[in-house]
Formats: structure tokens, C-alpha cells, sequence
């Protein structure tokens, strides 16, 4: 028997406390940096998808906290997210052990939109209009006519391994914002961060069975929960094969959904664009956390008069990213989160090959300085693509840029939007006013003019087409986890005077 080395083992969280899984099973996270098993999950099993959704259930129905006024919700939020802050360091160990990414994004990038999400919702909800008034018409009587905001439930949330906390967070800030209670399922390769997350949200004072996590997989445990008839809404991001599958599995009972689903984004390069930005704009754009993120810059559209220049300076350029080790600080490109993710992109470079495009930059697994047992892939670009091969119309959701080439403007539209997609897009350029024109004829939920991967809190984000339905962030979002009422109240208690009663009488 070889040595093994203790890992831990994550339980469920379910109403507020830990809890092994109804089975007993648990399955492995693995480090796809170094392909060792990192920690173990409890499988959860349809009765504990079933006691979770009763204890949020339960909580909701209580009050506790579906009652509480927006300002102690609020507070509580703002408390949640000094915890993540003062726990950040586990946070961040857990993610990168689990999901790959580099320790330079996620202690920069991930851990400071989690406070903001959670500080920016607070405060959207403040000025949100729980209730308000219409004005006085004649017409019905003299009557008092409100609208008020009630939160919708129980709120299921399904995430994806790429933002694990992220994706996760932009769903519960505005759940537990609003007065709902949720269950989150995280993905299966990466469910310890978002475990994590409950029991801080415990400890700043949401109380038990408000916020729950189940961990086990997306087939069972996912399908269990989306048809749940007592789940009311569920808020998906994934791919949009499962997003396709969640809607209609969701549609036996009616449920309220919103889906963050894949994207193909194009980035438009004109001929005036500033290359010194623009090249590693773009880079930027499609490499960063090694090309997996549904809004990468994947989709390259350049004019033929700077197209020779510009494939030149990407492969110049890509050289200086560092692929390596997440957890050294000086890492810039870690592993893809999975072997089966990595075979997958692989085979997609391979179908480039096939197709015919033009492979100017990386292509392999990475392999070198102690890289050989984790999940690397080298930054790969494909030049002289046509926009209907698989790698110009499939999400491949790795480090593969496909490069096209386009004579007009209008052709660079055309080709954009032939896509199924229209999450995001992108145009370098340094006359904006034209980028401003070209922006309104993208169809894509949100477009970069010279940059990429820009998320505002404020700022609503989501995708046209196939892309998804309902937006996240912004204002717009609190809207997605309330269910509206309107109260009519009579004012006249003569029945002499409700004209509309003589329709029957
Ligand atoms: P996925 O299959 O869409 O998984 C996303 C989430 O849905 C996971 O929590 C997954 O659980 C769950 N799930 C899977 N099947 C389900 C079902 N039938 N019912 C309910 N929930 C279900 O994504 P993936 O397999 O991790 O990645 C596949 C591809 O999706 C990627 O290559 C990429 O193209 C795309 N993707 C897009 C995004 C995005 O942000 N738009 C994010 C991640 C992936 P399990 O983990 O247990 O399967
Ligand atoms: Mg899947």
C-alpha cells in the first residue's frame, strides 16, 4: 500500500448546519493542477435535494427572514462580505485546489466582486421601490391602487465550475436581498467554495435553512431540483445544452428561470485600431483563466489591411504568458478545470487542423517544468478561419483563438452575429464614434469598446439569442427574484355608487 494522504471530506449544508449525505457517498475534487484528489464531497441523494428545498421552504414560509425590513437584510449582506474578506485566504485555497484558477485572479479578480456584488446589491436595494403608489384615476372609482414587490420563494441555483463563487454570488446577493431563501447546487468539480459561502452567510446572521448547498451531480441531484414543485424560480449558468434541458425541465411546474448560457464573442479589430492596446486587449480578452469564461473575446475579426500584422504581434505577444502553477503569484495562464475539459478543447484544436485553418501558436498540451501530471493547455491561435468551422461556431471554453479575416464593416457585422450566441462583443478601434454605431448593431448583451471582461455591479449583464434569458447584475436583477402584486383598494363603501356591480345586477 502506498502512503495516502488525510483529505477532507465537505459535507452538506443544510439548514444551517453540516450534514453528511442520506447515502453516505461522496465523491472526489480533484486538483487539476497536479491531477491528485484535493478533497472529497458528499453525494447528495434525492431526499437530501428534498429536505434542503423543505428547509428553505420552512424558512421562507417562517418569516425569519422573507419579513425582515430590506435595511437589516441589507446590514446583513455588508456583514456577509466582511466575512469573506476576513476568511479570504481559505477561500481562495479552496478555489484554486479545486477549479485551477490562478491565486493572482482569484485573490484580485474573484474575492473583490464578491464584496462588491454583495455591497452593490445592498445598496441597489435600498433605492428599489418595494411599494409604490399609481395616481388616482376615476375611471374604477375612487380607489387606492398599489404595487408591491414580494420576494418569489424558493430560489434553486445551479452554477458552473468557471466563476464557481462568482456565478454563485450574483444569484445569492439578489435571492437573499429580495426575502428568498436558496438552495445553491454548485458544479461538481468545484462545490468548496460555494460551501464555504453558506457558513459564513450563517455566521453574519442569515438564518438556517435560508441558504443551503447540496453538492452532488447535475443528472440527479441538478434534475431534482428544477422540478422540485416546491422551487419557484431556478437561476442556471452553464452551457447551453444543459440551459435547454433546465428550461424545459422547469416548465412542468412553471417555474420562473433565468439562464447565463454560453457565448462565441466576437472581437471586431479595425483598421485604426491602437495595436499597442489592442493586441494585449485581446489576449486578454480570450486567455484569461485559460480561456474559460462564457464572455472570452474567442471569435477574431480582423480587417485584411492590418490581418498579417496583427497575427504576428498576438503570436509575438502570447509567448510573454506565463502557463504554470496556479498558486505561484507569478502564474498568469493555470491549468483548464478538468482532463475530460482539456481532451475536449484538444479536440476541438485538432478539428481546426482538420478544417484547415492555420495553427500559428501552441496547439498541445503543456507539458514542461513539472506541468506534466496537471491539466495545461499552451495559449493556441488558429489564423485564416472561416466563421462556419466547429472552432468559429462551437464554445470551446478553453485558450483557442479563432482569427478571420473581413474586407467592410459590414461584413464585420455579418459575420458577428452569425452565431448562435450574443452574450458579448467587442471593438478595437480609436474612433469611438464609430464603435458606438457598430455597438448598437451587435447582438450581444454586452459590448467592449478596447477592452474586455469589464463587469460593472451596477450594470446588467446577460445574452441576446441563445445566449440566455433574464439579466444578472444591475438594478434590472432585483426585478428577476421578486414576484409583483397589485393591491386595488375601493375607497367608496356605497354600494350605490360601484357602477361596475350593475354589469351583473
Ligand atoms: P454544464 O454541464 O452546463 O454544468 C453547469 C451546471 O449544471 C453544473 O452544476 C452541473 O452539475 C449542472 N448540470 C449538469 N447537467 C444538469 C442537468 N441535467 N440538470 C440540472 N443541472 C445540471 O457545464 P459543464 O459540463 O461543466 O461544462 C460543459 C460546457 O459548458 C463547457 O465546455 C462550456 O462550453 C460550457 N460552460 C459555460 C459556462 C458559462 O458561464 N456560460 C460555464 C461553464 C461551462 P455537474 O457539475 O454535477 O455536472
Ligand atoms: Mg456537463
Amino acid at each position: 500500500m502506498g502512503t495516502q494522504t488525510m483529505v477532507k471530506e465537505f459535507q452538506l449544508f443544510i439548514n444551517g448546519e453540516w450534514t453528511p449525505a442520506s447515502g453516505g457517498e461522496t465523491f472526489d475534487i480533484i486538483n487539476p493542477a497536479t491531477s491528485e484528489v484535493s478533497a472529497k464531497a458528499a453525494k447528495a441523494t434525492a431526499e437530501d435535494v428534498d429536505r434542503a428545498v423543505e428547509s428553505a421552504r420552512k424558512a421562507f414560509e417562517s418569516g425569519i427572514w422573507s419579513n425582515k425590513k430590506p435595511e437589516e437584510r441589507a446590514l446583513i449582506l455588508q456583514n456577509f462580505a466582511k466575512k469573506i474578506v476576513e476568511k479570504a485566504p481559505e477561500i481562495i485555497y479552496l478555489e484554486a485546489i479545486s477549479s485551477g484558477g490562478t491565486i493572482r485572479k482569484l485573490s484580485n479578480a474573484d474575492i473583490a466582486q464578491l464584496v462588491l456584488c454583495l455591497q452593490q446589491t445592498a445598496k441597489s436595494a435600498l433605492e428599489y421601490k418595494y411599494a409604490e403608489s399609481l395616481p388616482i384615476v376615476t375611471a374604477l372609482g375612487p380607489s387606492r391602487n398599489q404595487i408591491v414587490r414580494e420576494p418569489i420563494g424558493v430560489v434553486a441555483a445551479i452554477t458552473p465550475w468557471n466563476f464557481p463563487l462568482v456565478l454563485a454570488m450574483w444569484k445569492i446577493a439578489p435571492a437573499l436581498m429580495m426575502g428568498n431563501s436558496i438552495v445553491v447546487k454548485p458544479a461538481s468539480y468545484t462545490p468548496l467554495g460555494t460551501l464555504k459561502l453558506a457558513e459564513l452567510a450563517l455566521e453574519a446572521g442569515v438564518p438556517p435553512g435560508v441558504f443551503n448547498v447540496i453538492t452532488g451531480p447535475g443528472s440527479t441531484v441538478g434534475e431534482r431540483l428544477v422540478t422540485h414543485k416546491e422551487v419557484d424560480k431556478v437561476a442556471f449558468t452553464g452551457s447551453t445544452e444543459v440551459g435547454r434541458k433546465i428550461m424545459k425541465l422547469a416548465s412542468d411546474t412553471v417555474k420562473k428561470v433565468t439562464l447565463e448560457l454560453g457565448g462565441k464573442a466576437p472581437a471586431i479589430v479595425l483598421p485604426d485600431a491602437d495595436l499597442d492596446l489592442a493586441i494585449p486587449g485581446i489576449l486578454f480578452g480570450v486567455f484569461f483563466h485559460s480561456g474559460q469564461v462564457c464572455e472570452s473575446g474567442t471569435r477574431l475579426l480582423v480587417h485584411e489591411s492590418i490581418y498579417d500584422e496583427v497575427i504576428d504581434r498576438l503570436v509575438e505577444a502570447s509567448k510573454r504568458i506565463k502557463v504554470g502553477d496556479p498558486m505561484d503569484f507569478a502564474t498568469g495562464m493555470g491549468p483548464v478545470v478538468s482532463e475530460q475539459q482539456m481532451n475536449t478543447i484538444l479536440n476541438y484544436i485538432e478539428s481546426g487542423i482538420q478544417e484547415g485553418a492555420r495553427l500559428v501558436c501552441g496547439g498541445k498540451r503543456a507539458t514542461e517544468n513539472g506541468l506534466e501530471k496537471g491539466y495545461f493547455i499552451e495559449p493556441t491561435i488558429f489564423a485564416d478561419v472561416k466563421n462556419d468551422m466547429k472552432i468559429a461556431q462551437e464554445e470551446i471554453f478553453g485558450p483557442v483563438l479563432s482569427v478571420i479575416r473581413f474586407s467592410t464593416e459590414e461584413e464585420a457585422i455579418e459575420i458577428a452575429n452569425d452565431t448562435i450566441y450574443g452574450l458579448s462583443a467587442g471593438i478595437w478601434t480609436r474612433d469611438v464614434v464609430k464603435a458606438n454605431q457598430m455597438a448598437g448593431k451587435l447582438k450581444a448583451g454586452t459590448v467592449w469598446i478596447n477592452d474586455w471582461h469589464m463587469f460593472r455591479m451596477d450594470a446588467p449583464f446577460g445574452g441576446y439569442k441563445q445566449s440566455g434569458v433574464g439579466r444578472e447584475l444591475g438594478m434590472n436583477v432585483l426585478d428577476e427574484y421578486t414576484e409583483v402584486k397589485h393591491i386595488h383598494t375601493a375607497l367608496s363603501n356605497e354600494v350605490e355608487h360601484r357602477t361596475a356591480f350593475r354589469l351583473l345586477f
